[in-house]
C-alpha cells in the first residue's frame, strides 16, 4: 500500500499491474474498483475495516470490466456507485463473463465470486463533499460507453480507471469508441493533473496521458507500426497481443 497524501492510498497488485484506489475524508471512505476478487484486495477491506469508525462507505466501479467489479462481493452492505451503463452491463454480461473465465482462465479468479452490480448510478458527473475535499465522478465515454473518472479537488487528482493506461491503452470492438476515447482524452489532457492513477500501470503522470493520446491518435489514422512495442521496449505478451488486438480494432472499423 502507498500513501499519497492524508486522504489517499493505492493499493498495488502485480498480476495485471493493478490499482485500487482508497480515499478516506473525515465522512466518507470510497474505494475505487475490486480488482479480481475478493482474495486478491483482502488488505484493502482489512484496511478499511481498521479506519471506518462512523465514516460512511462507499465502492466505485470506474466500468464494467471483470478485473475492476469482481471484488465488489467482499464489501457486504455497502453501495456501489457507477455509471448507468456499467450496471446495466454488469447485469447483463456479469454472470456470463465469469462463467466463461471459471472455463478458460479459472486462474484469474481471485475467491468465491458473487456478482454485484452498482446500485447507484449517474449519468453525466455526480459529486460528494467532505470538509474542503471534493469527490467529483464523471462519465468519459472511450475505453468503455460506461467509463468514469474520479476528480478529487483541491489536490487535483484523477482517478483514470482505464481511460488512461500504461503502458498504452485498450480499445475492444464489443466497448470502446476510439473518436470518444481521444476525445476524452484531449480533455483529461488539457485539465493537467497533478497526479494522475491509471488502473493498470506504475507511473502517475501526465505524460503518460500525452502518449496515450499519441497512440491512439496514430491508431486512428492508421499509422501506427505494427512494431510500436518492439519500439518502446514493451515484451510483456498480454500488451503484445493487446497492440495486435488494437490494430485489428481499426481494420474492422473501417469495413464497417
Ligand atoms: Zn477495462
Amino acid at each position: 500500500m502507498k500513501k499519497i497524501n492524508d486522504n489517499l492510498y493505492i493499493f498495488h497488485y502485480p498480476l495485471y499491474n493493478f490499482n485500487c484506489s482508497l480515499l478516506k475524508t473525515d465522512d466518507f471512505i470510497f474505494v475505487i474498483d475490486t480488482y479480481l476478487g475478493p482474495n486478491g484486495i483482502q488488505d484493502l477491506k482489512d484496511f478499511v475495516e481498521k479506519n471506518k469508525d462512523n465514516k460512511k462507505i462507499y465502492i466505485i466501479n470506474t466500468h464494467s470490466h471483470y478485473d475492476h467489479i469482481w471484488g465488489n462481493c467482499l464489501f457486504k452492505n455497502c453501495q456501489i456507485i457507477s455509471h448507468r451503463l456499467c450496471r446495466e452491463k454488469v447485469l447483463s454480461d456479469g454472470e456470463k463473463i465469469l462463467n466463461e473465465f471459471k472455463e478458460k482462465e479459472p486462474k484469474l479468479i481471485l475467491g468465491d465470486i458473487e456478482i454485484k452490480a452498482p446500485n447507484i448510478i449517474f449519468e453525466d458527473e455526480l459529486t460528494f463533499f467532505s470538509n474542503n475535499i471534493s469527490i467529483k465522478l464523471k462519465h468519459f465515454s472511450g475505453h468503455t460507453k460506461d467509463s468514469i473518472v474520479i476528480i478529487i479537488e483541491p489536490y487535483h487528482i484523477c482517478i483514470a480507471g482505464d481511460l488512461v493506461e500504461e503502458p498504452f491503452p485498450i480499445v475492444s470492438e464489443d466497448d470502446s469508441d476510439l473518436k470518444e476515447f481521444i476525445s476524452s482524452l484531449e480533455t483529461i489532457d488539457k485539465m493537467n493533473f497533478d497526479f494522475i492513477i491509471p488502473s493498470h500501470g506504475t507511473r502517475f503522470d501526465n505524460k503518460l496521458v500525452k502518449e496515450n493520446l499519441s497512440y491512439l491518435k496514430q491508431l486512428e489514422s492508421n499509422s501506427i507500426s505494427e512494431d510500436y512495442c518492439k519500439k518502446k521496449h514493451i515484451t510483456s505478451e498480454f500488451y503484445l497481443e493487446a497492440h495486435r488486438q488494437n490494430m485489428e480494432y481499426v481494420i474492422n472499423s473501417e469495413i464497417k
